[in-house]
């Protein structure tokens, strides 16, 4: 899969992409990242890509056109127009079985905003996603991405290693995970369950369930209300 991604500020990405899975993923070629200025599509000679606001009000708006340079570019660059998505806490909050679809894509592009955010005509007119990763404001679309990139990325096949598969994690199943445990059995006077030692398969199944269950009911109760209504 290739990703590309059109920002202010492409020196942030290199250190969260190039080290653990996503690195990993990149050089093993699963993955293909690439970085582009959002000021080198700029029309303007000196690299403006923002303006004030239609209609008043405080700070500034990014550009339609920029944005739409870049993406003419990398349409005509990869003879196909990936889909398009505006980082935004607009947009439909980032979930596990989203993150999951788009892993399913042959590449994406994500369009990193900045202070304001910007022009609407821009994502009416390239029918872009917009897709937020929490109900809180940052101060840029670059963090953003980059958990978009590392969610998408660890669901690509051959990407994991089979001891960390992804279907056993929270939010696959519309569960969280159970608790785990590693060394020592007792750690400060604070024991491991015992039916993780007992090498009984079934039973450890079976109470891994029911944690996962009951940590869902605690921590997140819309989700096991939906978990119990799809289940029945
Ligand atoms: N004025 C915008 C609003 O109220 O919706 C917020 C703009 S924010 C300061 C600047 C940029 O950060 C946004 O254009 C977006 O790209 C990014 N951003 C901020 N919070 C985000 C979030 N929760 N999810 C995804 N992107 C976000």
């Amino acid at each position: 899969m290739r990703i590309d991604i059109i920002t202010l500020f492409p020196e942030m990405f290199p250190l969260v992409l190039e080290n653990s899975i996503v690195g990993r993923a990149r050089r093993r070629g699963h993955l293909q990242v690439c970085c582009h200025q959002l000021r080198d599509f700029s029309p303007d000679r000196r690299g403006r890509v923002d303006d004030t606001v239609f209609g008043g009000g405080k700070g500034m708006l990014l550009c339609a056109e920029p944005f739409a340079r870049g993406l003419d570019a990398l349409k005509e660059h990869l003879g196909y127009m990936p889909h398009t998505i505006y980082m935004s806490p607009r947009g439909r909050v980032l979930d596990q079985k989203r993150a999951r679809e788009l892993s399913a894509e042959p590449g994406l592009i994500l369009l990193c905003g900045h202070y304001e955010g910007v022009d609407q005509r821009l994502l009416d007119e390239y029918g872009v996603e917009e897709i937020s990763i929490g109900d809180f404001v940052l101060t840029g679309g670059e963090l953003p991405a980059m958990i978009l990139t590392d969610a998408v990325s660890r669901m690509l096949p051959g990407v994991l290693s089979e001891d960390v598969c992804f279907e056993e994690e929270s939010h696959y199943n519309g569960l969280l995970e159970y608790p785990q445990y590693t060394r020592p059995e007792v750690w400060r006077g604070r024991e491991v369950p015992p039916v993780l030692l007992s090498g009984h398969h079934g039973n450890i199944e079976k109470w891994r369930h029911e944690q996962s269950i009951s940590v869902t009911k605690v921590n997140r109760p819309e989700l096991y209300v939906l978990y119990m209504k799809n289940k029945h």
